[in-house]
């Protein structure tokens, strides 16, 4: 077996480096990479508070999470002005209040969750009880483009299950994210969520290590892999969620105009930096125009800027490595015959914006359309028949979520049944809940986070059989 190495053998040889406002470039501050010995030393830290963690009666853990919740209530204000400065999304419209409002109502909601023992089976011989125990400490890599809220998602369940955390934020947003750990160490014992920071080899020290017993993963494909890999050495159980390249199809006929702020926001949300943010557009073509048009208008009246300001509704591409990634895929399409049908007006600042922009004339085969472009572009399609436009979005690695767009609700949901995606959503995309299973097909990732079955997911099944 090649390159299934655990902990790589070299040590981690950067100290430090720089994160940036991306909508200023200032420099915010020094990030230290956090050395072997002190992971060492954070994962056993948190074994021993984990074992004091998981022999707390539930309720009180229940009761110390929803004070969490409160802390992250009574602290959203300054959080969400620490979102705004490293990760660029706007104060206003769907951005970092609203990044920190979902960070309040994820932590509630476990909290308010139960996964009790259950009877799976009895007669007159026997009876068997599946208990869900805590798993040990659990790896969490968090990304860059929604850092509070995927943390969240990843800190909470695995805490409410009796779990302690090991987290490792994206290298592009540590500040922030260690903002909000020193916000939810005030409320939670100690030692039990520890924060390890840098970039190289930090996270796949962490992940390899022999005491991590589950890790959560959130970014690319590639780095799954990688994470999977890592794995071998500890046999960690895996939730990786690893992004989409999102198809929604409009159906023919559909009054796009009742539903253009939900399509508008589908696909542009956080500057399209989301992993189920709709990446693809399929449209019947007598339709095209129709679309096109009022994506356009849309588009035309939302003002992009310093996410500080509050007039700023859009923001800047979080990190260079994005910004020139998305501006190639953009070159690229234009290189190949697409046609740019718009491009928003791009705010004299220094920082790393990318209008929204709207691309025809393209198709699948084209790089804009078959790879995830995580930008605020959106390729549209046209298509002849519906046949063809169900084989079209299928026709990619990824399979996170999709999207229906209909007047008829039943035929949306024949359709929806047709498209391989974790979740398809009909007049909405990306909606999700903390109710709500949520995880990818194919490529985009193992198991699913929220709801019951998210919980479940930061568990060890275990059964106990009683003989009659
Ligand atoms: P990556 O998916 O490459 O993840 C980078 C993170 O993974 C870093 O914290 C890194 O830490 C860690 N890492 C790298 N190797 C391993 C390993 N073997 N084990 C554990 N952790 C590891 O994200 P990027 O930020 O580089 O973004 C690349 C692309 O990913 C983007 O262009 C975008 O398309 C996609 N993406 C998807 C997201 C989503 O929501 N699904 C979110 C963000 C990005 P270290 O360097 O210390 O090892």
């Amino acid at each position: 077996m090649e390159n299934i190495s655990a902990a790589p053998e070299t040590q981690i040889k950067e100290t430090s480096f720089l994160s940036l406002n991306p909508s200023t470039l200032e420099v915010i501050g020094e990030v230290a990479n956090t050395s072997r010995e002190e992971i060492d030393d954070k994962i056993e830290k948190a074994q021993k508070a984990q074992k004091r963690w998981a022999a707390r009666p539930d309720a009180e853990r229940k009761e110390i999470i929803l004070k969490v919740a409160e802390a992250l209530q009574q602290n959203s204000k300054h959080l969400a002005a620490w979102i705004t400065r490293e990760q660029g999304k706007p104060l206003s419209g769907p951005g970092a209040n609203f990044e920190m409002q979902a960070c309040v109502g994820w932590t509630q909601v476990p909290a308010s969750l139960d996964v009790p023992e259950e009877i799976v089976f009895e007669d007159e011989t026997r009876k068997d009880i599946l208990y869900r125990n805590p798993i040990g400490v659990v790896a969490a890599i968090a990304p860059w483009n929604w850092p509070l809220m995927i943390a969240i998602w990843q800190i909470i369940p695995s805490l409410r299950m009796g779990n302690a955390v090991v987290i490792k934020p994206s290298e592009y947003t540590t500040f922030c994210t260690q903002e909000m750990i020193k916000v939810i160490n005030t409320v939670l014992p100690e030692d039990i969520l520890q924060v390890i920071t840098g970039r190289g080899e930090v996270g796949s020290y962490l992940t390899s290590h022999p005491e991590i017993g589950k890790i959560m993963f959130t970014g690319s494909i590639a780095t799954g892999k990688k994470v999977i890999e890592a794995s071998v050495k500890n046999m960690a159980r895996l939730t990786l969620e690893c992004g989409g390249n999102d198809a929604g199809i409009i159906l023919p006929g559909f009054d796009v105009s009742k539903h253009i702020d939900q399509l508008f926001w589908a696909a542009f949300l956080n500057m399209g930096q989301t992993c189920a943010c709709l990446k693809r557009l399929y449209v019947h073509e007598n339709d095209y125009e129709k679309v096109v048009k009022a994506l356009t208008d849309y588009s035309s009246h939302i003002p992009m800027g310093d996410g500080a300001d509050e007039a700023s509704i859009l923001g800047p591409i979080q990190n260079k490595m994005q910004y020139d990634k998305i501006l190639d895929l953009i070159l690229d399409s234009e290189k190949n015959g697409a046609d740019v049908l718009f491009r928003g007006q791009k705010p004299d600042l220094e920082g790393y914006f990318i209008p929204v922009t709207l691309i025809g004339n393209v198709d699948n085969g084209h790089r804009i359309v078959d790879e995830e472009q995580f930008g605020p572009v959106l390729p549209i399609i046209q298509y002849k028949t519906l046949e063809e436009a169900i084989t079209k979005a299928n026709n990619s690695e990824n399979g996170l979520g999709a999207s229906v767009w209909s007047d008829d609700l039943n035929e949306a949901q024949k359709v929806a049944a047709q498209l391989q995606a974790g979740t398809v959503w009909i007049n909405q995309h990306g909606a999700i809940h903390p109710l709500v299973p949520f995880g990818g097909a194919k490529q985009s990732g193992y198991g699913v986070e929220f709801g019951i079955e998210g919980l479940k997911a930061v568990s060890l099944p275990k059964v106990i059989s009683i003989k009659k």
